[in-house]
């Protein structure tokens, strides 16, 4: 076993695992993905490490525990469609592909989205987009789960309106007092949704007409 797969066992077992994360197929996916191929090259070594990491533009790849959890809050089944906002790395995507049928995946910083299409090249259902995720993909409506991984002042309702019957949208959204709180919205029925709070989390803006100001 080479030294990044022994590290990425570890990951798995010690900071995924043993916090609570229970669904197999998430850690299944949690352990194939090679997490060291989405960070620069000066950076492998802390490529299993439980925190997140710097990326190009001043942006961040989360947190491997908290990929898992977001992950596992989206309760992804493997013939589902599946929206990503915030492409970054391209590792959540990678991560979304070993669970899902067909991952589109949004970034709205064009170097990165070029950056994570050439990384996700050996993942042929994974589509990578350019632009504003906050007003999701329509042209590939409805989505049975979408992640979000910046956090916002509250839920983007075009995302809300994007998904099927049945299905989760997992976000971050900043609660002014409570501080960014993760929460899961089930589409229950055509104008019925139901909002859980999952647990305190730590983003990036979300940056775009149903999220933060451009500055
Ligand atoms: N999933 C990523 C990964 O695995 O590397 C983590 C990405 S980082 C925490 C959040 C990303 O969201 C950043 O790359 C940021 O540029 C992007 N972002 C922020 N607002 C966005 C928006 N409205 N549409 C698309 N991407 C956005």
């Amino acid at each position: 076993m080479r030294d990044f797969d022994r590290a990425r066992e570890r990951m798995v077992d010690e900071q995924i695992a043993r916090r609570g994360v229970r669904d197999d197929r998430v850690l299944a996916a949690m352990r194939r993905v090679p997490r060291h191929e989405f960070v620069s090259v000066a950076q492998e070594d802390q490529a299993y490490a439980d925190y997140p990491l710097h990326i190009a533009e001043k942006q961040t790849i989360s947190q491997p525990y908290i990929v898992a959890r977001m992950c596992e809050a989206a309760r992804i089944q493997s013939g589902d469609r599946v929206l990503e906002i915030g492409t970054g790395s391209g590792y959540g995507a990678a991560v979304l592909a070993e669970l899902a049928a067909e991952v589109f995946t949004i970034e709205r910083h064009d170097s990165l989205a070029d950056a994570a299409r050439l990384r996700l090249r050996n993942y042929p259902n994974v589509r990578v987009r350019s632009g504003d995720g906050t007003l999701g993909w329509p042209e590939q409506q409805p989505f049975d789960a979408i992640v979000v991984t910046a956090a916002g002042p509250a839920v983007p309702q075009p995302l809300t309106e994007q998904l099927t019957i049945g299905g989760r949208l997992v976000i971050p959204v900043d609660m002014r007092n409570r501080g960014q709180q993760l929460i899961r919205v089930t589409r229950t029925a055509d104008d019925e949704y139901t909002e859980e709070t999952l647990l305190p989390v730590v983003f990036v803006p979300l940056i775009g007409e149903w999220g933060r100001p451009e500055r």
